[in-house]
């Protein structure tokens, strides 16, 4: 797991938040559905279930389709966001280094290990009135986010006009907008780490 992720920063002041909040009623649901470790976990499970980041990396099975969007070790030969960014994948196993790789293997890799980590009841305790480690938010929760942010910049630096081909740009842009949303709120990722999709961020909120 890597280190970048201890700064935190809020990318929107009060009042913008308000103003999302009072636009998006029925998003916060409150403690009485549960905390933010709860809404954490069904966060992070929603965007990896049939949530339409997975579908826009994934999509479409079709013939054509899938050649305009695919994100292969040709098309994609780095984990990058434009030119200036690109991202190295580490973890405990495998890649104890930061390893520069394709981005769709990066991906796979990232899918994989937020997958083990939600399986993991360590991390994320499935018992009633469990307690979630003290450092779950900043070690665990921004890492995971911060990573899928990085998915989110790849697409739109490098998919964003087969994404629209494919019909698919509301579908990504509202699936960004829950995300920025969120983590905004909770104040999961570091406002740094959204410099590849700053303008995008002002366009869509
Ligand atoms: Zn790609």
């Amino acid at each position: 797991m890597d280190k970048e992720g201890g700064e935190q920063a809020m990318l929107l002041d009060n009042d913008q938040w308000n103003m999302f909040e009072r636009n998006h009623r029925g998003y916060d649901r409150g403690p009485a559905t549960g905390s933010l470790k709860f809404q954490l976990r069904q966060f992070a499970e929603d965007t990896l279930g049939e949530d339409s980041l997975k579908l826009a990396v994934n999509l479409p099975e079709g013939e054509d389709k899938s050649e305009w969007i695919a994100c292969h070790n040709t098309t994609c030969p780095t984990m990058s966001a434009g030119p200036k960014y690109e991202y190295l994948w580490v973890d405990r196993g495998e890649y104890v280094r930061p390893t520069r790789m394709p981005a769709n293997a990066y991906i796979s890799n990232l899918m994989r290990w937020i997958n083990t980590l939600i399986d993991d009841e360590t991390t994320f305790p499935v018992e009633k009135d469990a307690r979630f480690d003290e450092n779950f938010i900043t070690e665990v929760a921004s890492v995971v986010f911060k990573r899928l942010l990085r998915v989110y910049s790849h697409l739109y630096h490098h998919h964003f006009s087969a994404v629209c081909d494919a019909g698919l740009k509301s579908v990504l842009n509202t699936s960004f907008h829950h995300f920025v949303l969120f983590v905004t709120r909770f104040r999961l990722v570091s406002s740094r780490e959204f410099a590849p999709v700053r303008d995008i961020v002002k366009a869509i909120m």
